[in-house]
């Protein structure tokens, strides 16, 4: 009954991962993953994820049995609490709901979703360019995808004008998702100032914020401060949806921890909505894994551990940092063609390298270095032994 289905090619980043495990070149370098590395390139855990796990294995209140729909409350209250602050009003008021979710990715479907069956207006703008996957999240639910300028390739810098002018070109109502902060696939981020500008054209354009945070604390090595402008959003008293993943920032990747938190303007709105994301939640998976979950919560409602996980991800976003300055001395002492000051200015785990598809492929076939067509270089896969192979290939490639 299936014979007629055509096949679907995979999804390209999943494409060039097959092809890198079949690559046989003791050599080979993974740039295009989007997940944060060892400086040799393995897979990372943070100790305190690891001090966490001992401890659960061995904690006997622990238990199996399903969680609620919209999972473990304490793990909920707490995610409100990271991207919001300690002091959020929103939070006091009890006008947050927010839900665990499968990861980022799963928030953010399922926040797609509710916006889908309860929001008037069916159409989101993001950045051009954006996460593959939102696309997918957001096409999937149904509603209409259009983009603002994000990027300017002339100065591998923030369009910010033109970001500006799209956003009071959109209808107002309409959605727009902003990515909270290490813009995916970039590297650019606002300033603080920006956002405000953007804050206030959002605010009076009356448009729906929905905000991505995959990466808090990963650009400022610091927790708060990364979320800064998310508050600021929530400070003028709006509406808001927020999807939060803890991959990246606990490395728990595979555990799949994220929560979809939504501001509302008044406590009895919050419940009402929390009702409504249950029958979203109910029919995709019926309730979200325990372990992860458990993990986060243990972690951010303990001073200590909190602390600790503060300092490692301090210490993460200090090797990003000192990563770029490699790459980009490796570069200028190589007297590589162009301006590579950008590799240094942005931020966060990616860097839009502006090498095009055919210097991509030539250090592909000649380097056995495997990254997106668009140039996107995963900076936390690479370290002091594979910084200056990268800056070879990148010379040979702008020389061709
Ligand atoms: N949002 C952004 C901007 C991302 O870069 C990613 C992953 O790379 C995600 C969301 C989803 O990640 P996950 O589903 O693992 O939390």
């Amino acid at each position: 009954v299936f014979a007629h289905l055509p096949h679907i090619p995979e999804v390209p980043i999943y494409a060039m991962m097959v092809a890198f495990s079949r690559d046989p070149s003791p050599l080979k370098l993974n740039l295009g993953i989007g997940v944060y590395r060892t400086e040799d390139g393995k897979p990372f855990q943070l100790n305190v994820v690891r001090r966490v796990e001992r401890l659960l294995v061995n904690d006997r209140s622990t238990f199996k049995e399903y969680l609620p729909i919209t999972g473990t409350a304490e793990f909920n209250r707490l995610s409100a609490k990271l991207i919001l602050g300690a002091d959020c009003p929103a939070i006091k008021e009890n006008r947050v709901t927010t839900v665990q979710c499968l990861s980022g990715s799963g928030s953010l479907r399922v926040g797609a979703e509710f916006l889908a069956n309860h929001y008037h207006h069916h159409t989101i703008y993001m950045s051009q360019p954006t996460y593959a996957a939102h696309l997918a999240f957001f096409s999937a639910a149904g509603l209409a995808i259009k983009t603002y300028r994000y990027y300017d390739p002339g100065t591998c810098g923030l369009d910010f004008q033109g970001m500006l002018e799209d956003l009071l070109s959109a209808p107002s109502g309409a959605i727009v998702l902003l990515q909270a902060c290490a813009h995916n696939p970039t590297g650019v981020d606002p300033t603080l100032p920006q956002w405000e500008q953007i804050r206030q054209l959002i605010r009076a354009k009356g448009l729906f914020p929905f905000f991505d945070s995959a990466y808090q604390g990963l650009v400022s090595g610091n927790l708060d401060e990364d979320a800064q402008f998310i508050r600021l959003f929530v400070a003028d008293g709006g509406e808001c949806l927020i999807a939060q993943s803890y991959s990246k920032i606990m490395g728990l990747y595979g555990e799949r921890v994220g929560a979809l938190s939504i501001v509302c303007k008044t406590a009895e709105v919050a419940s009402h909505v929390e009702s409504q994301l249950k029958l979203v939640i109910r029919p995709m998976y019926s309730s979200p894994p325990i372990h992860g979950a458990s993990i986060v919560a243990t972690i951010l409602k303990d001073r200590d551990m909190y602390e600790e996980w503060s300092i490692e991800v301090k210490a993460m976003t200090d090797r990003l940092i000192s990563t770029r300055r490699q790459l980009f001395d490796a570069l200028r002492d190589r007297g590589t063609p162009g301006d590579w000051g950008h590799i240094i200015r942005h931020v966060g785990l990616f860097t839009f390298s502006g090498l095009n598809p055919e210097q991509v492929a030539f250090m592909n076939k000649e380097y056995h270095i495997y990254m997106p067509s668009d140039g996107r270089i995963n900076m936390a896969a690479l370290g002091p032994k594979t910084v200056p192979r990268l800056a070879d290939a990148i010379h040979a490639a702008v020389n061709i």
